[in-house]
């Protein structure tokens, strides 16, 4: 029987995981915290049990909490998105990474995506008949050409995907490269995907560049966002996305079909913690010195590195250590050394092997020592 992807297999972050299990090494490869969630948002999820939230939510999200998503969006970026249109409630910004799709690309439809990219953008859009356009980005700096951006844009384009701040690559897109995206779609019908789930992980006073600041962006964008990332609760997926009411209309048509509506006590849970700004306003500021922390201890080893701008991802070099590929690299890491990674060349276009691997930080202080101990004896 023949059946859809044939060419996908199982996903890095799945054989690093289980791999760091197995050789029982420090998994910095997934990105997941290894440490708990604020206690107060956790006891909200059983107060909201306990009330008898246990039963389907509205379809596009409970409204206390859309309004309160709308609310934190216009403070941080000054766009309005009307709650009751503009926003809807999803389980993580997967799902609603895969039904913006569903609900746009047709068989032919091409979709620029800048690689290295975030693995689940490619399948989704090849599942229903898109063309993926691939970008090459390389080490260190993964900037953008424009120019090349460009001459990539056809009369077949239908969706352009952006990630920032980036996973793998821990960068950063500016204001410039915005206003450059927004010249280059004015006057098109052309759709922009912008993941934005580290919005709140993004370092050195640095402003996170939304796709809702810019009006002519604003008007074409799905914005995706995630509260795993942000309070430290991937096990939940939960997120949301934003979009003007046309787009969003077209994305409920499928989203009612794909899971109706997302888990209802941790929508309540959400909507009330959320009443506190501080709650994600000092997620800078506790990522920055995660990072700190680890970089200060790298530096003592024979990585090289630039500092992540945004997420919670930093990429070492291994360029004066080996000529092995990073995929072989990091599989030995894993099993010699005790310490997982994910080698980027799986995000890459032919594989292209930068020689980095991409370390995750979310972890505790006393995580981060001991993997930096093993790092600086490579
Ligand atoms: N986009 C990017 C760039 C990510 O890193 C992730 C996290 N894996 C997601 C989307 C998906 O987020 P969620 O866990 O909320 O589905
Ligand atoms: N986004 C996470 C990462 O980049 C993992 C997501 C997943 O496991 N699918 O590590």
């Amino acid at each position: 029987i023949p059946t859809k992807l044939p060419n996908v297999t199982t996903t890095i972050f799945t054989i690093m995981s289980k791999m760091a299990n197995e050789y029982e090494a420090i998994n910095l490869s997934q990105g997941f915290p290894n440490f708990e969630a604020d206690h107060k948002l956790t006891s909200l999820v059983t107060k909201a049990m306990q009330k008898g939230y246990n039963q389907y939510a509205p379809m596009p999200g409970l409204l206390s909490l859309r309004d309160i998503i709308a609310e934190k969006t216009n403070g941080l970026y000054g766009s309005t998105y009307h709650p009751e249109t503009e926003v809807t409630v999803t389980s993580g910004a997967t799902q609603a990474i895969f039904t913006i799709i569903a609900a746009f690309i047709q068989p032919g439809d091409e979709v620029l995506v800048f690689k290295p990219a975030y693995d689940s953008y490619e399948p989704s859009i090849e599942l229903f008949g898109g063309v993926v356009v691939p970008i090459q980005l390389s080490a260190p700096n993964f900037s953008i050409n424009w120019k090349e951006v460009a001459s990539k844009i056809t009369s077949k384009t239908k969706m352009v995907i952006i990630n920032t701040p980036h996973n793998p690559s821990g960068t950063i897109l500016s204001k410039k490269d915005m206003l450059q995206l927004e010249g280059l779609l004015k006057g098109t019908d052309i759709i922009l995907l912008s993941d934005e789930v580290y919005e709140h992980i993004i370092f050195d006073h640095k402003e996170h560049q939304s796709a809702a600041r810019f009006s002519d962006l604003r008007m074409r964008s799905f914005i995706t966002a995630s509260f795993g990332k942000t309070f430290h609760t991937t096990g939940w997926k939960m997120g949301y996305c934003l979009a003007p009411k046309d787009l969003m209309s077209a994305f409920r048509k499928v989203h009612q079909f794909n899971v109706f509506c997302s888990n209802h006590p941790m929508q309540y849970a959400l909507a009330e913690y959320l009443k506190t700004p501080k709650n994600y306003q000092e997620l800078p500021s506790f990522y920055q010195s995660k990072r700190d922390l680890f970089l200060s201890l790298v530096e003592e080893s024979r990585f090289t590195f630039t500092p992540a701008s945004g997420t919670y991802f930093q990429l070492l070099n291994f360029n004066s250590i080996t000529d092995e590929s990073d995929v072989l690299f990091s599989e030995r890491l894993t099993k010699d050394y005790k310490i997982a990674s994910i080698p980027v060349s799986v995000f890459n276009l032919n594989q292209q092997d930068d020689k980095v691997l991409r370390f995750c930080f979310a972890k505790t202080a006393d995580t981060l020592k001991r993997a930096a101990e093993i790092l600086c004896k490579i």
